[in-house]
């Protein structure tokens, strides 16, 4: 099929959900795509934080080829011990106790105000169940992570959203305090705000919120959906942080490729969730398993957490003498850049039109390359890109 074939077809078939580049992507190794007609793209996008270990990283390949054609799938009614795997290493990395497997961003978040609410009706009754979450923050898509995601232009259409949220300024302690009523049971946030605007919290709201919780038995819980994963140049963002959160949820990056969330809750939730209260078909499939297990055992090394730093900061000093740049914004790869001139869209239509895959957040461009990037196709993207602001 040609582009235009390809183009049309998509028009003809698909819920037209997507503002889509003109491109379509059918193969790729490392962070070097190709199209139906061969032509080549670098890669700084994972596909929005999820190829890791860039397109088809052999160790994940063989890890993912080895488990279809061992057992591609089991029902949660048996044991698995992939599953268990996968969860004792999430434990070990981040000292927490328990772990829910499910598929998604959207739906590690919903386990996450699940228990929250669990939580407090088990031991405070009715009527403490709302949960406070950022302005501009993003969570996902089903009724109740947009009814959490603090962005007006969310919150149309399918009314009614599921009730129970507010919303805080971000870096604003008094409006914090202020909002932490009698009837709170949890305050979510994303440490660095992704598709609001790569936005990194201060550390003095994040220790100043991390405190009022624990004085009032409110839970902290980090969607680290986006930040997870070693992306901003720690396993996860909160440990940047110096903070002990509640709950964590991961997802996009988790299975390098292949669709797998977890909800990551501390010793004092680990008896919230109890048979019959939560449960997936495909949570924990064997196949996105044993993805996780492979870029677990690879992303979570001294000698990889090193390289995403030393790349980030590469990644920056190259940009910071771009034509077009004001400012440039995130943690490790994780990277959001502000433009002179206000075009970002405008850029990265460009830049694919050019061979370069980049992504935008509000009216920032975003970075999220495969955290293996080699440092030639960072110096070959940073070309493309630097010719096109130059525009
Ligand atoms: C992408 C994202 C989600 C939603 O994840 P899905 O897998 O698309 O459901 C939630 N939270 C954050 C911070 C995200 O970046």
């Amino acid at each position: 099929m040609t582009f235009e074939e390809i183009k049309n077809e998509e028009q003809n078939y698909m819920m037209h959900t997507y503002g889509r580049f003109n491109a379509a992507v059918v193969s790729g190794k490392g962070a070097t795509a190709k199209d139906e007609s061969g032509k080549e793209y670098i890669d700084f996008t994972s596909g929005i934080g999820v190829n890791c270990l860039g397109y088809c990283d052999d160790g994940w390949v063989k890890a993912v080829a080895s488990q279809a054609a061992t057992i591609q799938h089991i029902s949660n009614l048996y044991y698995s011990p992939l599953q268990t795997e996968v969860s004792k290493k999430l434990c070990e990395l981040t000292g927490m106790d328990k772990v829910f497997l499910c598929n998604s961003g959207a739906e590690a978040n919903e386990c996450a105000i699940k228990i929250a609410r669990k939580y407090s009706f088990d031991k405070y009754g009715k009527g403490r169940q709302k949960i406070l979450t950022l302005v501009n923050s993003f969570h996902g898509r089903t009724v109740t992570t947009l009814a959490a995601t603090g962005q007006d232009v969310f919150h149309n259409y399918f009314f009614p959203f599921t009730e129970g949220f507010d919303y805080v300024t971000a870096n604003d302690a008094e409006d914090l305090e202020g909002k932490l009523g009698e009837d709170v049971c949890a305050l979510f946030i994303e440490l660095v705000q992704g598709e609001g605007g790569v936005m990194p919290l201060s550390d003095e709201f994040v220790s100043a919120a991390a405190k009022l919780c624990q004085e009032k038995d409110i839970l902290l819980m980090i969607d680290e959906v986006q930040t997870g994963m070693s992306r901003t140049g720690t396993v996860y963002c909160y440990e940047q942080y110096g903070i002990k959160p509640d709950v964590i949820t991961s997802a996009k990056g988790l299975g390098g490729g292949v669709p797998i969330g977890a909800c990551i809750c501390s010793e004092k939730l680990s008896g919230v969730m109890t048979a019959g209260t939560h449960g997936t078909t495909f949570g924990g499939n064997p196949i996105a398993c044993a993805a996780a297990k492979e870029v677990l055992s690879r992303v979570t090394t001294k000698e990889f957490l090193e390289e995403v730093n030393k790349k980030g900061a590469y990644i920056r000093e190259k940009l910071s003498a771009l034509p077009n740049v004001r400012e440039i914004r995130g943690k490790g790869m994780m990277i959001g850049i502000v433009t002179e001139k206000n075009n970002a869209k405008e850029i990265a239509v460009k830049c694919v039109e050019n061979g370069l895959l980049i992504l935008t957040a509000k009216d920032l461009l975003r970075l999220l390359p495969p955290l293996n990037i080699s440092y030639e196709e960072i110096d070959k993207g940073i070309e493309i890109l630097s010719r096109v602001m130059d525009m």
